[in-house]
Order: C-alpha cells, then sequence, then structure tokens
C-alpha cells in the first residue's frame, strides 16, 4: 500500500485501518481509535462512533495540543495520550489503540509481556510493558503510557487494552496485529503452565539490528 499523501488520502486510509481492525474484532462495543500526523497536527478517530458507518469526514483534525480544528464531530476522548506520544516521539507517525481479547486479557492481570519470543523485538524493545493503571480519557494515563512506551512501539494499558505506534498507518495496524499475536501466544504458555525460556538482552539486541533492515527491497 502507498502511503496516503494528501488529507483526504490520510482521512480514508485510517477508516480503512479502523474497520479492519473492527472486522477483526479488536474493538469491541466501538472501543479504540486511531491518529496519524498531519503536518504540524493530527487526524483521530471520532468519539463513539461505530466503524462500519465511518466517514472519511467524521475524522477529526486537532492541533498538537489538542484543540479541533474544523470538523462535524468530537475526537476520540484518548486525545490526550495520541498527543502525548506525538509531543514525546519524533518516530510516531501514526497511533493505534485496540482493546484485542488476548492482549487485553494480560493487561487486566497487568503482566508485561517478556522476550519469550523472538518477535517481540518487532514492537521495539525486549518486552511489553504494562503501563500503570490511570481512567480512561485522562492526562494520567497519557503520561503512564508515554512512560511505558520509552524505547518501545507498543505498550499494554492495565485493565484497559493496547497502545502501538509506528513510522505509518500501516506500520501502527502491523504492530498492534502483533502484539495480539503475542499475547495469545504468551497466554498459551500460561494457560499450559509452562516456563517460556526468555531470550537474552544481547539476543534481543541482535534481533532488533536484523528488524532494522528486513523487508526492505534487496
Ligand atoms: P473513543 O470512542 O472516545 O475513541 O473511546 C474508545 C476507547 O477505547 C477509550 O479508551
Ligand atoms: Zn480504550
Amino acid at each position: 500500500m502507498t502511503a496516503p499523501g494528501t488529507e483526504r488520502e490520510l482521512r480514508e486510509a485510517i477508516v480503512r485501518v479502523a474497520q479492519a481492525l473492527d472486522r477483526a474484532g479488536f474493538c469491541p462495543s466501538k472501543s479504540g481509535n486511531i491518529s496519524a500526523r498531519l503536518g504540524d497536527g493530527l487526524l483521530i478517530t471520532p468519539s463513539g462512533q461505530p466503524y462500519a458507518e465511518m466517514q472519511p469526514e467524521d475524522i477529526v483534525r486537532l492541533t498538537l495540543d489538542g484543540k479541533p480544528d474544523g470538523g462535524r464531530r468530537r475526537p476520540s476522548s484518548e486525545w490526550p495520550f495520541h498527543t502525548a506520544i506525538y509531543r514525546a516521539r519524533v518516530d510516531a507517525r501514526a497511533i493505534v489503540h485496540t482493546h484485542s481479547l488476548k492482549a487485553t486479557a494480560l493487561s487486566c492481570a497487568r503482566r508485561s509481556i517478556p522476550a519469550f519470543h523472538y518477535m517481540i523485538a518487532f514492537c521495539g524493545g525486549p518486552d511489553i510493558r504494562c503501563a500503570e493503571y490511570a481512567t480512561f480519557g485522562t492526562q494520567a494515563l497519557a503520561e503512564n503510557a508515554v512512560r511505558a512506551l520509552d524505547g518501545r512501539k507498543a505498550v499494554l494499558l492495565a485493565n484497559h487494552g493496547v497502545i502501538a505506534l509506528g513510522a505509518s498507518l500501516d506500520g501502527a495496524h502491523a504492530i498492534a496485529m502483533e502484539v495480539e499475536n503475542l499475547a495469545g501466544q504468551y497466554l498459551a504458555l500460561l494457560a499450559a503452565r509452562l516456563d517460556p525460556v526468555i531470550l537474552d538482552a544481547e539476543e534481543m539486541e541482535r534481533v532488533a539490528a536484523k528488524f532494522a533492515d528486513y523487508g526492505k527491497a534487496g
């Protein structure tokens, strides 16, 4: 998929990713939200609107300090963490937040996911941390998420769900999918009462270095 160029294309791409996540069951009861940088600000999904009916015009434009910039909808209630992540992380160009089943189950036990599989490095670091709990839509949640995302592209939010970020919308979507996949594998290990063998820091650095140019044109 080529990267969206115009604002219209970016709005369409956000709707496409939101509907794909919804069809995959990652957003029960219209949970989750998605954003992407646009110029000095961002585009974000509207609050509480079912994905199946969402139109590109429903996507809300915001400044980086969270002020709506025109449009007919209210922004996602999680605009504080979206804007805080963009302010803290120059590498973040898009953010996907889900309540996907298995990752959310782990978040309710406040369990971080250790390096039990090399694909953990795809999520940016040697583990996926679980951020401290705070009420949804608050500045406290934004601060906890930014802290736990340090050096990572994904985080679990305690008793809530997942945040994934990427250099593109498709990149953030891919990480949100992989977090759910890894959470399922980790839960299967825990359910079988098996002790995962954790990969050491040196091996995870080796894997991260390989990911730096994995999948690029040959
Ligand atoms: P919004 O519909 O306001 O984006 O909220 C959904 C959600 O997941 C809150 O954490
Ligand atoms: Zn949520």
